[in-house]
């Protein structure tokens, strides 16, 4: 198998565009686009997220008590490249401080507590028990999806 034929491949799931964030250290807001997340059991709550080991902020990640996951709509799409560049991230956005940095424009966040890591190749698979939701009401926020290199807003079919 090359790597052309496995990326295009993979370039045909659509995949959800969130942000996912935690604290660091020294307690600075780390935050980065993730779009490899999926639910995994619903008892007990579990999330997956991929996480690029060469990323800066990789142990970071997998040693946060907290991570929240913020499910971006369609509009958002800007949020999704400002927490892929190397800028700060985290100026000019509204943050809610709690157990993670909480961005206050995404209606749907997911708060974990890491749950364990598996091996997955160049990736960690980081599980992420789920501790409390907010969203705005049942069945609303997300369907911003990354769909053959670019966001799709999901909901056009909906
Ligand atoms: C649509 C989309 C989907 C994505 N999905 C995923 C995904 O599912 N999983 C995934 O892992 N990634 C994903 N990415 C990529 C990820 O968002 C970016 O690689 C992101 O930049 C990683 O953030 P990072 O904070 O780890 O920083 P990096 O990009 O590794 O670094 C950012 C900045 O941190 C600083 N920095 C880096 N290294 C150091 C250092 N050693 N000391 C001090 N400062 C340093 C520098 O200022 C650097 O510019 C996705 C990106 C996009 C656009």
């Amino acid at each position: 198998m090359d790597a052309d034929t496995f990326r295009h491949a993979m370039a045909q799931l659509a995949a959800p565009l969130t942000v996912l964030t935690c604290y660091g250290p020294s307690g600075e807001p780390i935050g980065l686009t993730v779009n490899a997340v999926c639910s995994v059991s619903a008892s007990p709550p579990l999330v997956a997220v991929c996480l690029n080991r060469s990323n800066y902020s990789h142990d970071m990640v997998v040693a946060a008590r907290r991570v929240c996951l913020h499910v971006l709509e369609p509009g958002q799409e800007g949020l999704a490249f400002h927490f892929a560049k190397p800028i700060d991230r985290f100026a000019g956005v509204s943050v809610l401080h709690g157990d993670a940095p909480e961005l206050g424009d995404v209606r749907l966040r997911i708060l974990c507590t890491p749950d364990g890591v598996r091996d997955g190749g160049d990736h960690t698979i980081l599980l992420g028990r789920v501790v409390s939701v907010v969203s705005p009401e049942e069945g609303d926020g997300g369907g911003l999806v990354w769909h053959r290199r670019g966001p799709v807003d999901a909901r056009r079919s909906a």
